[in-house]
């Protein structure tokens, strides 16, 4: 289930990308940025990017707290606003829950979800294809949305293949 978890699509570079190279990429892009790379947002972003599983705020508050820190779901809220907003974390509306990020796509652009009904893994790409129609679609209904993230539940390769060979 942990390996499924980690997101192995679109621009994707081997070996190595997944896990904790976001935490660099996050450190690159603050630098850019001249964007404040908090100890609570590392943290956060590292909670994430280690469960192997997507995870809400409050089970990221309960995995940052203990040994005398009390940390408390809004102040990972915010982190998590933060991380989100530049791609670092994806939020999976239809779990409420949140996944690291490690590729390089462009921000805003169109992701789709792939959630595993058996495992419980989602596996993230990007789909030019389906970013142009889905662009075409909202522009005739003359929509603008807010972000472009689609999610489809079903059941991943891994798990068919088990299914497959019982
Ligand atoms: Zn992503
Ligand atoms: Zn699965």
């Amino acid at each position: 289930m942990t390996e499924h978890s980690h997101h192995h699509a679109g621009g994707h570079d081997g070996p190595g990308c997944c896990g904790g190279d976001v935490i660099e990429r996050a450190e690159r892009l603050c630098g850019e940025r001249d964007l404040q790379f908090t100890r609570l947002r590392r943290d956060v972003l590292r909670v994430v990017a280690e469960a192997g599983k997507p995870l809400g705020a409050y089970d990221i508050a309960e995995r940052l707290s203990g040994a005398g820190r009390r940390v408390a779901a809004v102040s990972v809220y915010r982190a998590l606003d933060f991380l989100t907003e530049h791609d670092l974390v994806h939020r999976i509306a239809s779990r409420n829950a949140f996944v690291p990020c490690a590729h390089a796509h462009g921000e805003g652009a169109g992701l789709v979800f792939m959630i595993c009904r058996s495992c419980g893994g989602i596996d993230e790409t990007t789909s030019p294809e389906i970013e142009d129609q889905l662009g075409r679609t909202l522009a005739r209904a003359g929509f603008r949305p807010a972000s472009r993230i689609l999610e489809v539940e079903g059941e991943c390769e891994a798990c068919l293949q088990r299914e497959a060979a019982s």
